[in-house]
């Protein structure tokens, strides 16, 4: 209990405090007479030109409260997916929604657990509820699910894992996920974030929707933010089972998607040409890149993702954080992902062909000075 008449201001819960604050990939370059953002995993596409005349049409209405049950965007997405409307939520972002998640399924003692280089939301998430994390190792930078596994007790509540995981860009099969799911006890939740599941290439692959659809502790996120290009307007949405939607929906904000939101989510969800080009545009330099920043001796992790993690040697003048100054100073903004455990590494995301041609003879330029 707090005892006020010895506090001389408001103190927030335990805990609170002890939370790192969440540092996003950096905007700026120190130097170059073109800035390359490729520090956030945005897609250099832009979203499809539908979704921007929908948001400037929802100009026009802005005094009015938006539709608080996303209707109309959670129908787009069911019927894009062949889902239920009614087991979706939209959020703002799908970060509400891992918060949600928490909120509602972790108290005091609690546990969450997430990979050692997952996602640092759900890190943030788990402690903002009051719950205990548990990190549990990851083998080549990948999703190890016996480590997961081994971890579980009665108090774990949910399992976050990203696939493909961010910022590493690895993924687990299919067949991985299930086993995960199978050997985890009925009252904890797996949350499947599939932020990038759009960009995977791969036949062992899935999101994960059929094992939402046929248990009661499965839940998918997605995310407009990457490959539909609206990481601006804030809108995320979950597949979930009933009971689930249902904690989510009483605690969520009543109207958690702006109006403007809503029409362009529809509007990008439909537009499935654009998606594909994305898609297209993306396979084919994932691959370029990886080859390529590999042949002149730096290690790529194989990803799935719209971004590559590239590790430096720990050699003075080659390490990741001169790398990082270096490409600043010519435009390239990358993302160091030290606070993600990996101080020998950086996340570029996947631009366009100029941006990603640039960073390409850069990076071969700071190998060989
Ligand atoms: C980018 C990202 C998200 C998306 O977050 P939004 O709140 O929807 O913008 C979710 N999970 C992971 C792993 C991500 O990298």
């Amino acid at each position: 209990m707090n005892t006020p008449s010895s506090q001389r201001e408001p103190i927030p819960r335990v805990g609170i405090e002890t939370i790192e604050p969440y540092v996003p990939g950096k905007s700026a370059a120190t130097g170059g007479a073109k800035t390359y953002k490729l520090s956030s995993n945005e897609t250099p596409h832009g979203p499809s030109p539908k979704a921007i005349a929908a948001f400037q049409s929802g100009a026009g209405s802005l005094e009015m409260y938006p539709d608080g049950a996303s209707t109309k965007l959670r129908q787009a997405i069911a019927n894009r997916f062949g889902l239920d409307a009614n087991r979706i939520v939209c959020g703002t972002g799908s970060d509400e929604l891992l918060h949600l998640l928490a909120t509602a399924y972790i108290g005091p003692g609690d546990e969450g657990i997430f990979t050692e280089h997952g996602f640092l939301v759900y890190k943030i998430a788990i402690l903002a509820a009051g719950g205990n994390i548990v990190v549990t190792p990851e083998t080549n930078y990948t999703t190890d699910v016996d480590a997961i596994l081994n971890r579980v007790t009665a108090r774990t509540r949910l399992v976050f894992i990203a696939n493909p995981n961010n910022p590493t860009g690895t993924y687990i099969p299919f067949d991985e996920v299930k086993r995960l799911h199978a050997g985890l006890p009925p009252q904890c939740i797996l949350v499947l974030d599939g932020a990038y599941a759009e960009y995977v290439r791969r036949n062992d692959y899935s999101a994960g929707m059929d094992l939402v659809s046929n248990n009661a502790n499965v839940v998918m996120t997605r995310t407009f933010s990457k490959i539909h290009g609206l990481a601006s307007l804030r809108i995320g949405w979950c597949y979930a089972p009933e009971r689930v939607c249902d904690a989510l929906n009483r605690i969520r904000g009543p109207f958690n998607v702006s109006g403007p939101g809503i029409d362009a989510g529809i509007a990008a969800m439909n537009d499935i040409a654009h998606v594909e080009m994305s898609a297209a545009h993306n396979e084919k330099w994932l691959e370029i890149l990886t080859r390529e920043i590999s042949d002149f001796g730096l290690k790529v992790t194989p990803s799935a993702a719209n971004f590559v993690l590239i590790h430096f040697p720990d050699s003075p003048g080659k390490t990741a954080a001169e790398a990082d100054a270096f490409l600043s100073s010519h435009g390239v903004v990358l993302r160091s992902v030290a606070s993600y455990g990996i101080p020998r590494g950086l996340r570029m995301t996947i631009g366009t062909e100029e941006a990603n041609r640039l960073t390409v003879d850069l990076l071969r330029q700071f190998v060989s000075r």
